[in-house]
């Protein structure tokens, strides 16, 4: 024979009450529920295994029944002779049913499966069969509290992707800028001034220049590709610049400044030695 399980209630099934079950199953619904209620019985450190034994008798629900909705008062039990009221239990249940009515409609109440649900928390029903945990109806507060999250999580989706958007442009556009302030052949060769002024060469001849050479340099300066490597060369050879100086321009080491002037210089006096014309020694007399 069933007893109540609340302190201080030693109702039994003789006394004329009905039993409910503390809510199970774990469904989110669900496990709030029965959060709820074992925090309103003061036994929130019950283990599972006395939870499924244990009753709470209608003497704890106002209306004398559990309900499902959320936003009825008999959604816990709050009937209990430690807990002072600051509400009459009555005033409570007048203004919920008052809200209820203003708030049905016959599209929005799961009318059935409320109802299973609620016949579901007798111990009569419960005690033999155990309902599916996923079928649980959601109260309408709860729906709205959904969508209205749901809709600020959509509206903080929108949000980051315009960020995100704007942090791609932003980058591309440093990426641009970091470019152009390297000095580097492709940046020079933008203007025929400025090749000129720092090689004494049009682009044309740079490219030719670079194409006969380029075969016989030692690729070992990784550092920098090649055009670079002889854009440096000759920026030495006819503006007499410092290793230091070339270094702090093309973001290399003075050292591998040195060890690319060396190699493409070699190379240089070999490749373009015929292209020097020496007056003949008969041409003096
Ligand atoms: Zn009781």
């Amino acid at each position: 024979m069933p007893t109540c399980c609340v302190v201080d209630c030693a109702n039994r099934t003789s006394c004329g009450v009905k039993f409910f079950r503390i809510p199970a199953g774990s469904h989110p619904f669900q496990k709030n529920r029965r959060h709820l209620w074992l925090q309103a019985i003061k036994r929130a450190d019950w283990d599972n295994a006395t939870i499924k034994e244990a009753r709470v008798c209608s003497a704890h629900f106002i209306s004398g029944e559990a309900s499902l909705d959320s936003s009825s008062p008999d959604f816990v039990p709050s009937l209990f002779v430690y807990k002072k009221q600051s509400q009459t239990p009555m005033t409570k249940m007048e203004r919920y049913q008052r809200k209820r009515k203003r708030d049905e409609r016959p599209d929005m109440q799961p009318a059935s499966s409320m109802a299973e649900m609620e016949q579901d928390c007798t111990i009569d029903h419960c005690s033999d069969e155990e309902k599916a945990e996923g079928d649980c109806p959601v109260s309408r507060k709860e729906h709205d509290d959904l969508c209205f999250t749901h809709h600020q999580l959509q509206e903080d989706y929108i949000n980051l992707q315009q960020d995100c958007f704007k942090l791609r442009s932003e980058n591309e556009e440093l990426r641009n800028e970091l470019q152009k302030s390297k000095f580097s052949y492709s940046n020079v060769k933008s203007s025929i001034q400025l090749l000129l002024f720092f090689t004494g060469l049009t682009s044309v001849i740079f490219e030719w220049l670079l194409k006969k050479l380029a075969g016989s340099i030692e690729i070992g300066h990784q550092a920098l590709p090649l055009e670079d490597q002889l854009l440096m060369v000759l920026m030495k050879l006819r503006m007499g610049l410092s290793n230091t100086d070339l270094a702090y321009r093309f973001h290399v080491t003075t050292s591998t400044v040195s060890n690319i002037y060396r190699s493409w210089i070699s190379v240089m006096s070999v490749v373009l030695k015929p292209l020097i014309k020496w007056p003949n020694k008969g041409s003096y007399t």
